[in-house]
């Protein structure tokens, strides 16, 4: 899989993915990162990207041309039109169910606004997608990009050292994942659950099954509607909400 991103502050891609899982994983190259800078397809002699708004208004926005350029150079190998992602407040907003759709693609653009963001001609021109990472407006689109690439990238076999740890994650059977613990057996005089310490693989997942659900209904209960659920669980969370003072 191969990861384009269009940004204005490559230092901050390079960096923040460099590091730690992903950083691993690209240099052996299980996935490729391939960051552009849209300033160097600026033609203004200060390298200029971005001008006043029409209309007036604070801030400036990045001009269209250098994107349209930079994306125009970024396909121009490419067999087929890849996705584009732009990351804007206005998007719709990014889920686990979008990264595992978005895991399924060769390549993937991710497109960054600055400032008051991006022409809204150019965006018409070249984006197929429009993702937030939340309600909430941050300086650049760096850090989405950042986000969704690590949660996309992290579900390619290979970049996790243990294939299965993606599988029994938060959100990925649309429950909360079960509380986790490690050694020392004791922390602060609270003990380990006594189950994880049985060997009992039967009792440890039941275990952990009923946690998870107990987890979503006190914390995420609107989860539940689109979860999947046995016969079993539905058994088990209906006597958790006569236990459980909700
Ligand atoms: N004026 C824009 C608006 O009101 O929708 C916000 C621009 S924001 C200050 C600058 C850039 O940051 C955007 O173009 C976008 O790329 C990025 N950005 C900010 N918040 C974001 C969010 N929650 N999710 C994804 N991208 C975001």
């Amino acid at each position: 899989m191969r990861f384009h991103v269009m940004t204005l502050f490559p230092d901050m891609i390079a960096n923040g993915l460099g590091t730690s899982i992903t950083g691993r994983a690209i240099e052996n190259h299980i996935f490729d990162l391939n960051i552009v800078n849209i300033r160097d397809y600026s033609k203004d002699k200060h390298k200029h990207v971005d001008d006043y708004p029409y209309g007036g208004g604070a801030g400036m926005v990045m001009q269209p041309g250098p994107v349209y350029d930079c994306y125009q150079d970024l396909i121009k190998d490419m067999k087929h039109k890849p996705r584009v992602i732009y990351m804007t407040p206005q998007g719709k907003v990014f889920s686990q169910a979008i990264a595992e759709e978005l895991s399924k693609e060769e390549e993937l653009v991710f497109l960054c606004g600055h400032y008051e963001g991006i022409d809204e001609r150019v965006l018409e021109e070249i984006v197929t997608d429009e993702l937030s990472i939340g309600d909430y407006v941050l300086t650049g689109g760096e850090l989405p990009a950042m986000v969704m690439i690590d949660s996309i990238s992290r579900l390619i076999p290979g970049v996790l050292n243990n294939d299965d740890s993606a599988e029994y994650e938060s959100f990925q059977d649309g429950l909360l994942e079960y509380p986790q613990y490690t050694r020392p057996v004791t922390f602060l005089d609270k003990k380990v659950p006594d189950v994880l310490l049985s060997g009992h693989h039967g009792n440890i997942a039941k275990w952990r099954r009923e946690q998870s659900l107990k987890r979503t209904l006190l914390r995420r209960p609107e989860l539940l509607e689109a979860a999947q659920l046995s016969k079993e669980d539905k058994k088990t969370l209906e006597k958790l909400k006569k236990n459980i003072d909700l």
